[in-house]
């Protein structure tokens, strides 16, 4: 009875599905500690202390009606206001409060933008690999994604063939760094032609291109890497911000949208995000969180811990002949897999109870994702693992 749409959508999540029940069988059979799971993506970094203090804080001290009350669609004025200073601070932006709309993690912000963006058949456009949810998000309201195929040497997007599918239906790029699921960032050269190619096609086809910009991983970034703020380089920018990632916090939904005054059609832009973060059912952001994070701008996970298991893991892969890129951010290192077939690459790798997802879940085929936001010793103990499929496995 469930819909056609939905069927097809729930096909598609089997393999993370599978994954799940697979580790949990694996766990029954060889006990948790002996399962080696890198499949998800969520923080084993604790939020930092601030965090706790702060919703302390705050339910002591605030009016508890007004606390956990409803607010206006776009969150409470003062959460915005903070959080555009806070921005304004850091990267010399221009913004207020009314270019804030908090949202419920960068997930429900990419809803609302794409709520309120899309017409049937509109195009979004997005570089490979990427988050396979962008899929559905932009399903949910009829919505193509064209996606531009990989450059596998550095995984910086395909400009060359992004020039090629953006069309006159193009309603909006979609791009994600530092990046889910190779770890990374768009260089500023990068961001700066891909700035000029919109303009240029903004202008030949008479039409507004948006650049979205997914920034879940912004805060995850190493060795100094620059992670450029994209606002500053196109002027139809959105920037979809989380804390999932930034404070550990996935389970709380609590993110943003940045609508910049000189986005084409700004007013009724953000009227109508303010709008659809309504009817999409959300109707305002988590209240508590909200405070919780406005109080938390200049927190920071103990970034050091991911920086660790990166250099383990990365030095090690490289030293049994593996190939991939070292991650600049995030939490997530893309390596080439031995033999073509990624998938069953990823089921040999569950025969050493390794878990991990093949690059056919983010459209690049032959690459698997190894999220390595887990405890130092579980990579140590894997790693005679991945030493061992590699040597039973060339291509
Ligand atoms: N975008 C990317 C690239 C992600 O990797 C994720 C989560 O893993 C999300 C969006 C969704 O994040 P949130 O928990 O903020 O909804």
């Amino acid at each position: 009875m469930i819909s056609n749409t939905m069927q097809q959508q729930v096909k598609n999540s089997s393999i993370i599905r599978a994954m799940f029940e697979e580790g949990k069988r694996l766990a029954a059979l060889y006990g948790a500690e002996n399962v080696y799971d890198f499949s998800l993506g969520n923080p084993n970094v604790e939020p930092p202390e601030e965090v706790k203090k702060a919703i302390i804080d705050i339910i002591n001290e605030e009016n508890s009606t007004a606390l956990h009350g409803y607010m206006n669609n776009s969150g409470f004025e003062d959460v915005r206001g903070a959080i555009a200073d806070s921005l304004n601070q850091r990267f010399a932006t221009e913004f207020s409060a009314d270019n804030i709309l908090m949202t419920v993690g960068a997930a429900g912000g990419l809803n609302v933008i794409f709520k309120t963006l899309l017409n049937p058949e509109d195009e979004v456009l997005t570089f490979a690999p990427f988050f396979g949810e962008y899929r559905n998000y932009v399903q949910n309201y009829q919505g193509q994604l064209i996606v531009v195929s990989p450059d596998t040497r550095d995984f910086q997007p395909n400009l060359e063939e992004f020039k090629e599918k953006i069309s006159p239906r193009t309603k909006a790029v979609l791009v994600n760094s530092p990046n889910n699921p190779t770890g990374v960032v768009y260089s500023e050269e990068t961001i700066v032609s891909l700035a000029n190619i919109l303009r240029a096609k903004q202008k030949e086809y008479g039409t507004v291109i948006y650049l979205v910009a997914d920034e879940p991983y912004r805060e995850l970034a190493y060795d100094q890497v620059e992670v450029p703020y994209l606002t500053k380089y196109y002027e139809n920018t959105i920037v979809g911000y989380s804390f999932s990632k930034s404070l550990s916090l996935p389970g709380e939904r609590i993110g943003y949208l940045v609508i910049p005054q000189e986005a084409a059609d700004y007013e009724n832009l953000i009227a109508a995000a303010n709008i659809a973060n309504r009817i999409l059912g959300f109707v305002n952001a988590p209240s508590l969180f909200q405070k919780v994070i406005a109080k938390c701008l200049s927190a920071q996970v103990d970034l050091e811990t991911y920086n660790r298991n990166r250099e383990l893991l990365y030095n090690a892969l490289v030293s049994y002949g593996y190939q991939c890129i070292k991650p600049e951010g995030a939490f997530y290192l893309f390596v080439k897999t031995p033999i073509e077939n990624d998938v069953e690459f990823c089921n040999l790798a569950k025969s050493k109870n390794i878990l991990i997802v093949p690059g056919t879940s983010f459209a690049c085929p032959g690459y698997a994702r190894i999220a390595y936001c887990v405890a130092y010793e579980t990579i140590e103990k894997a790693l005679p693992g991945f030493k061992a499929l590699i040597l039973e496995n060339q291509r």
